[in-house]
């Protein structure tokens, strides 16, 4: 389907300023306004077109790029259009509300005077690399607000009652008659509810919420990284009046450990061995995550060696088997020799012909 020039859609000249966008507007928004029209789909099409428009004509920068490019310009940008009602309330919940008085014209409940959801929550989690790498339940505690006992949400002071808003006489909303068409803000008096509170709640000063301390149990599953959300439902703030609560969400941070650095599912370890270990072959024991093992290094074998040992690394999170570990070794070169030593490293250098540097005096070592 090819799309209509903004422009025309909302009746207005290309040159025409934002004032009279907006205006005109308006009007189409009237007009088609699903709850005046209920169940006409041509209407809602058009309500949704004009929406469109006007979210591109009233933002200069989008305007700029629609005079110059047309709809393609924009595509450019990530602007396609809308999904659906929610998404034009939430770009114009302001003009809605100057138009009609929001609540009452929301036809899927955004409206401030609907009950909202409540916010979902977060918390940092810290865990070991080993309790990421085999999982582990743990607590934690989180602090959010839930209902006000005392007053049991109304905010009002028990024994006391909620009166009825002197200013809007309770709707909530207040009217004013312009041009045309009456005007319903929310009452600025009582914010939409209806009521005034003349006794504040003591112990949630009015609020409804206290803010309370709860002991959750989270099941850390084998294999997390850092980044990795867990979701506990209905564990965020509680509802407006009753509605449906917000999640929590866990964020997992896994520490840094002093044996391994993690890469993905696999696990690094870096192990130092001895000149004549390396020279001759050995077997050496290296730390895993959960135990030590044994492995064996061949003669030869130089600084930097990766050997694997499988299987030894993190699960992965889709229970599809584990990485491995991988066993570097680091030759470590010998200090603080004693003499012994370095009479064999003596021999060793003139038998392999190597250049080393002159014994020194015994007296000058005793000053090193
Ligand atoms: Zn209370
Ligand atoms: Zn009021």
């Amino acid at each position: 389907m090819t799309k209509r020039d903004y422009y025309e859609i909302l009746g207005v000249l290309r040159n025409a300023p934002e004032t009279e966008i907006k205006k005109a507007y308006r009007q189409k928004a009237l007009q088609y306004h699903p709850d005046r029209n209920p169940g006409d789909k041509d209407a809602e099409e058009k309500f949704k077109e004009a929406s469109e428009a006007y979210e591109v004509l009233s933002d200069p920068e989008k305007r700029s790029l629609y005079d110059r490019f047309g709809h393609e310009g924009l595509k450019r940008t990530g602007f396609s259009g809308f999904a659906g009602f929610e998404d034009i309330f939430a770009s114009f919940g302001d003009i809605f509300e100057d138009f009609f008085g929001f609540g009452r014209f929301s036809p899927r409940g955004r409206g401030r005077s609907y009950a909202r959801r409540g916010a979902d929550l977060r918390y940092d989690l810290s865990v070991s690399l080993r309790d990421a790498a085999f999982g582990r339940e743990t607590e934690v505690e989180v602090k959010k607000p839930v209902m006000c006992e005392a007053c049991g949400g109304s905010c009002a002071e028990p024994g006391t009652s909620p009166e009825t808003c002197r200013w809007c006489k309770g709707r909530g909303q207040i009217n004013q008659t312009q041009g045309f068409f009456t005007i319903s803000t929310t009452c600025p008096h009582c914010h939409g509810s209806g009521t005034h509170i003349t006794k504040p709640c003591k112990k949630c000063r009015g609020q409804g919420k206290v803010l309370q301390v709860k002991t959750l149990k989270v099941k850390i599953p084998p294999g997390v990284e850092t980044g990795v959300r867990l979701k506990l439902n209905s564990e965020g703030e509680p509802g407006e009046k009753g509605s449906h609560p917000g999640d929590l969400y866990v964020f997992i941070h896994v520490e840094e450990d002093p044996f391994f650095t993690r890469h993905n599912n696999d696990i690094l370890c870096r192990v130092p061995i001895s000149f004549s270990q390396a020279a001759l072959g050995a077997e050496i024991e290296v730390p895993t995550l959960n135990d030590t093992e044994k492995i064996h290094i061949p003669a030869g074998t130089q600084s930097g060696d990766l050997f694997t040992i499988k299987g030894s690394g993190i699960p992965y999170l889709n229970g599809m088997g584990k990485g491995n570990e991988i066993v570097q070794i680091l030759v470590k070169t010998p200090t603080a020799l004693t003499e012994r030593q370095e009479e064999l490293f003596r021999e060793l250098a003139s038998l392999e012909g190597e250049r080393v540097e002159k014994e020194k005096s015994r007296f000058r070592k005793m000053f090193k």
